[in-house]
This record gives C-alpha cells, structure tokens and sequence, in this order.
C-alpha cells in the first residue's frame, strides 16, 4: 500500500495543557517539546494530524467557531516554532449535550471511536500502518487500534523526549 506517514496527535494533554475545556487565547499552553516533536516528526516524513474530542461545544461552554479559531491559534503557534500541523479534526458531540445539534449517543468521531482518524486517512492518503498516534487517555488509544494505528500513551513530561524514545531517535 502507497500511503503517508501520519502521527496522530490528540490536542489536549499532548500538545496543549489541558486545563479544562481550553478554548480561549490565554488558555494556550504549550506542553514542553510539543513542537520539537512535530519538527522532528516533519523531518522525517510524518503528516502531523490534530484529533480532538471537544465536548465543550456540545455542554454549552463555547461555540465551534470558537474551537475552531483556537484550533488554528494553536496550528499559527505551531508553525511559528517550524512545527507543521497538517490537518485538525475536532469532534463537537456528546451524548449529553445541551444542543440538540450535538446531541449524538455515540457519535462515530468521537473517540474511542475510530472516525476522525479514519476520515484523515482517506482525506489524506495516510497508510496506517506506517502511521501511530499519541494520546493521553485509553480512549485515543482505542480510537487508534481501531483505525488500524498503533497508539501511545503520554502521561506527561516532554513530549519530545517521548517521541524520541518511541521512534529510537
Ligand atoms: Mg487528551
């Protein structure tokens, strides 16, 4: 199969500090060597792709436009350090939500389930199993398998270190 490399990279906990439903400019906190690793991850040769739960917009407390401008905040940010996010997938629904527009029981991108990653593999031409992905709960790591993509567990520290140490760099 003729495919890129991804890294899945969940956003909240891996990338960013996840103080609870970031969606506001100054809730942006990079995590330690989060754009080492993704410069490092660029070099050779992976698309890096954002996928995130973001429940938040289903409970009410902020909109997509929102999330989705804090999503592009937090690729400019990225990029400004020559890390390259390829693409985001941010998943709004809930099986609780207070909108009913998000009201789903079991929306098939929100992880666990597999959906983001399987629709970036299809957008962007992604071989999986070339692919894995780093997240900070079971369920990103489910979502992963059940995509075909080894998962990683991140528990804090410098995500760069993590990275090296996972691909023997
Ligand atoms: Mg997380």
């Amino acid at each position: 199969m003729t495919g890129l490399p991804a890294v899945f990279l969940d956003r909240d906990g891996v990338l960013i500090e996840d103080s609870g439903y970031p969606h506001l400019p100054e809730h942006l906190k990079l995590i330690p060597g989060a754009t080492a690793a993704v410069r490092r991850l660029n070099r050779l040769g992976y698309l890096a792709v954002i996928v995130t739960n973001q429940s938040g917009v289903a409970r009410g407390m902020f909109d997509e436009a929102q999330m989705n401008g804090f999503n592009a905040l937090l690729v400019k940010r990225m990029a400004q350090d020559g890390a390259a996010i390829g693409a985001v997938y941010a998943c709004p629904f809930h099986p609780e939500a207070r909108d009913e527009r998000y009201r789903h029981p079991d929306h098939p991108d929100r992880k666990p389930n597999p959906g983001m990653l399987l629709r970036a593999i299809a957008d962007h031409d992604i071989d999986p199993a070339k692919s894995f992905m780093i997240g900070d709960q079971p369920r990103d790591i489910e979502a992963a398998q059940r995509a075909g993509v080894s998962g990683f567990l991140f528990q804090g520290g410098d995500l760069d270190v993590f990275v090296r140490e996972l691909i023997g760099a």
